[in-house]
């Protein structure tokens, strides 16, 4: 049997037959370490009836631990350089499609109705490239795709933000995006020394398990981001300046205090106090005064 991708010798073999360097630009550090990739699967939780959509297949790494345990992967790869690679290397599966694509331009709404319409789960996966993690991992959550989990290897410090709860320092609009879509969960920090070329960030496995609904019910879903990105639009100010300022670029005028008094939050706390409930408060009294 051949020996697994993800290891130093195969990589460095397989790059070399292929006359291959690494792109930085593209965010190409790919992982040497087979038994870290075994226990992202494990918390992936995919079994044999699963489809899994994998973002950024690099020489297949990852792509063959997931198609030793799935039904269907679809693999997704920018790289045209790789495409031939991942045919030879992954050539002994029968149960992947890869695809030239960048994963942003994807209509992966499609793959529902086709490559997985006979699947019981559909997961996404990636060791995503740190160049794009957050508006991969944004347009997968706010596409609102069908799928059970978003499970992937990212920055470490983008991570704990992900993760975050409120009063902390990594707590912000990001945190709170995620968690309005999704229940984070930091699996294991992984170090820099298992890639190659080595980055210079240890990285953290971290899963989304995606909400039927989302976290809290909000009347209008775009007030409500824009509540929270005004919030936060300066830390260190407290919430009545951020969104007195937010709001006097509004047609609709609105009285701060009251505001705050109908939400029964103190406009003097900072944004990063607060919950998403309070949020979704917050927002509700703006889209009540017709914002
Ligand atoms: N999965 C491999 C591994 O774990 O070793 C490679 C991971 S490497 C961190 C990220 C991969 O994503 C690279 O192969 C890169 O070419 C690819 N990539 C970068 N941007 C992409 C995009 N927008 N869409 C799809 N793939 C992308």
């Amino acid at each position: 049997m051949t020996k697994e991708i993800a290891t130093p010798s195969r990589t460095r073999e397989i790059m070399d037959k292929h006359h291959l360097s690494f792109k930085k630009s593209l965010g190409q550090n790919f992982m040497l370490d087979g038994n870290i990739l075994n226990k992202m699967v494990d918390a992936t939780e995919v079994t044999a009836e699963d489809g899994v959509i994998e973002v950024g297949a690099g020489i297949g790494a990852l792509t063959e631990k997931f198609a030793k345990r799935a039904k269907k992967v679809v693999a997704f790869e920018i790289d045209q350089r790789f495409i031939p690679v991942l045919a030879d290397t992954l050539s002994a599966y029968d149960n992947i499609e890869v695809r030239h694509q960048d994963i942003l331009q994807a209509d992966l709404q499609e793959l529902f109705t086709t490559t997985f319409k006979d699947v019981r789960h559909v997961i996404a996966a990636g060791n995503l490239p740190y160049y794009v993690t957050t508006p991969i991992l944004m347009g997968f959550l706010e596409r609102k795709l069908p799928i059970k989990s978003l499970t992937v290897m990212i920055q470490k410090e983008v991570s704990e933000r992900l993760a975050a709860v409120p009063g902390t320092k990594a707590y912000g609009s990001l945190s709170i995006a995620a968690q309005y879509y999704a229940e984070t969960e930091e699996i294991m920090t992984v170090p820099a020394t298992v890639f190659m070329p080595r980055p210079n960030v240890d990285s953290t496995i971290i899963r989304f398990r995606i909400r039927n609904q989302p976290a809290v019910h909000v009347e209008d879903e775009r007030l409500f981001f824009d509540v929270i990105k005004a919030a936060f639009a300066q830390r260190r100010k407290t919430l009545s300046n951020n969104l007195r300022q937010w709001l006097g670029k509004k047609t609709v005028q609105t009285d701060v205090h009251e505001v705050f008094h109908l939400a029964g939050i103190d406009g003097k706390r900072r944004a990063e106090t607060l919950t998403l409930a309070e949020f979704a408060t917050l927002a509700d009294v703006l889209s009540n005064k017709g914002l």
